[in-house]
């Protein structure tokens, strides 16, 4: 071996050769970064895609290089044009957040600094603790509660509902599993429980069945006679009653469920109570509302998701644990490979010990970054703003006949259809989805639909700090003038 060649042949790296080059690209991506924010209202809010675009990522596999410059202009051309469309004014589909730009500068700076936050003795480490604090002061619990960053509030929940079960197994269940439980457990939740408890249920091995749901009262709120019948129930049959969830805000509707009342059930019951807050926890900090989300603070767990009203880009949820010492026994395990030292790198807490992840990104950042510019009290106003938007809409609706309001609006969710002179429940859904999927085309505006008591319906979700009332004003006008283009032509409608 020729150890001299050896020693001078550079070495492979993914830095650019010129970090000049790169600067002038890196400001002309944020150029347009500004640009794109700046004037999102003037785009539609989502487009299909040509042919070309979608052909586009069927590229195979690059195997030689390209300049940076020309990667950007890729994405620039077939990404950047055809998003979802959550950070546009009119998109109130499903339920999610409309980012923002200090938000995305988090996210760019987390990625430069690149820290693994799996734990370890660094500021990064330090950021995520204290945005976990920052969430359990908000929603009212103990500074001593445990908590942790996660993806969103599908994990937030399995994180809350896997506690619970360990607590309630009766067994060393983490050494043992599921059919050493000598009674199986219970869950309860209303029948408007988000569906990421059942596969919470079903990865925890219990099963969707040990997930009751418990009808809704009129007011789409879990119905807390049939809830009490369910327990004495299944303790008689053997069972064991181990934890009630409870909605505060449920997807469909937005209905929050009377969380003082299940707070006192689990406390006679000796139940786990869960609130899953994704939607309505941070109501907690709105200050007109906040009596909404009351008794939420006595729960055991929490989740809660910063991607949705705290407008954190994805991804950003969140689990809060009463019992720090409970949630850390469900997850924690010390590989020889991860052992803490008393000094230096490894002497930091090791954040992985509080759920399911081992590397975790740097989720805290972009959070902390426009909780810091803007102050708690602004998210709190909006969360306000957006709910009396929606009572702002949901008055238009009521005073328009050619509307019909399809349930109550509780916070910012309102569930309504166009009515369709003496159709059926089967043509009136076909002509409300027709207008739902021509406000998409068109670019006008992004809604979505479901179905609550049996009767299809859209939905106008508004967790957006960029949606004004002459937004609402617009959406209204333009639903008229689709329903009658549509009633004109369509008799197969
Ligand atoms: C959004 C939502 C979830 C799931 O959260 P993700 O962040 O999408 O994983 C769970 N429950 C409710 C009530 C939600 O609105």
């Amino acid at each position: 071996m020729d150890s001299l060649q050896e020693a001078t042949t550079t070495d492979e790296t993914l830095d650019p050769p010129d970090w000049t080059e790169v600067g002038a690209l890196s400001h002309r991506v944020l150029d347009d970064a500004i640009v794109y924010l700046k004037d999102v209202r003037e785009r539609p809010v989502w487009r299909e895609m040509p042919a070309e675009v979608r052909s586009f990522f069927s590229a195979p596999l690059p195997r030689s290089p390209a300049p940076v410059a020309e990667v950007y202009d890729d994405v620039a051309r077939n990404v950047m044009p055809y998003p979802m469309g959550n950070v546009h004014p009119r998109f109130w589909a499903w339920y999610m957040g409309a980012s923002n730009f200090t938000g995305a500068l988090g996210d760019f700076l987390a990625a430069v600094q690149g820290s693994n936050l799996g734990g370890g003795n660094h500021a990064a480490g330090l950021m995520d603790s204290q945005v976990v604090n920052w969430m359990k002061e908000m929603v009212g619990f103990p500074a001593t509660a445990g908590g942790t960053l996660v993806s969103g509030g599908s994990m937030a929940n399995i994180i809350g509902l896997t506690v619970a079960r360990n607590v309630k197994a009766g067994v060393d269940v983490r050494e043992r599993g599921v059919g050493a439980m000598p009674k199986p457990l219970r869950y309860y939740a209303s029948d408007q429980v988000h569906s990421c408890h059942r596969k919470a249920m079903e990865a925890l091995g219990l099963g969707n069945r040990a997930l009751r749901r418990i009808p809704a009262d009129a007011g789409l709120r879990i119905d807390i006679a049939a809830l009490k019948a369910a327990i004495a129930e299944d303790r008689d049959a053997g069972f064991k009653p181990a934890c009630v969830i409870g909605t505060a805000g449920t997807v469909n509707t937005g209905a929050v469920d009377d969380l003082q009342t299940l707070a006192t059930i689990a406390a006679e019951e000796d139940l786990w109570f869960h609130v899953d807050g994704c939607i309505g926890a941070l109501i907690a900090i709105a200050p007109e509302s906040r009596s909404l989300v009351a008794g939420i603070e006595q729960a055991d767990s929490i989740a809660l998701d910063p991607h949705k009203w705290l407008h954190a880009p994805f991804e950003a949820g969140c689990a809060l644990v009463r019992d720090a010492s409970q949630h850390r026994n469900t997850f924690a395990v010390t590989p020889e490979y991860l052992e803490s030292t008393p000094r230096g790198l490894a002497s930091g807490a090791w954040l992985h010990d509080y759920g399911l992840q081992t590397s975790r990104g740097f989720r805290a950042l972009k959070i902390w970054m426009a909780l810091k510019e803007h102050g708690v009290e602004k998210f709190g106003r909006l969360i306000d703003q957006n709910i009396a938007q929606a009572r702002y809409l949901t008055r238009l609706i009521e005073a328009e006949p050619a509307f019909e309001l399809m349930a109550p609006t509780t916070i910012n969710i309102v569930s309504f259809r166009s009515r369709l002179a003496g159709a059926s429940e089967e043509r009136l859904k076909a002509f409300n989805t027709e207008i739902m999927l021509r406000l998409q085309e068109e670019g006008i505006a992004a809604l979505s639909d479901t179905t609550v008591h049996g009767r299809h319906c859209l939905r106008v979700a508004i967790t957006n700090h960029r949606t004004r009332r002459d937004d609402l004003d617009l959406l209204v006008g333009e639903m008229l003038r689709l329903g009658r283009e549509i009633a004109a032509v369509a008799t197969s409608l």
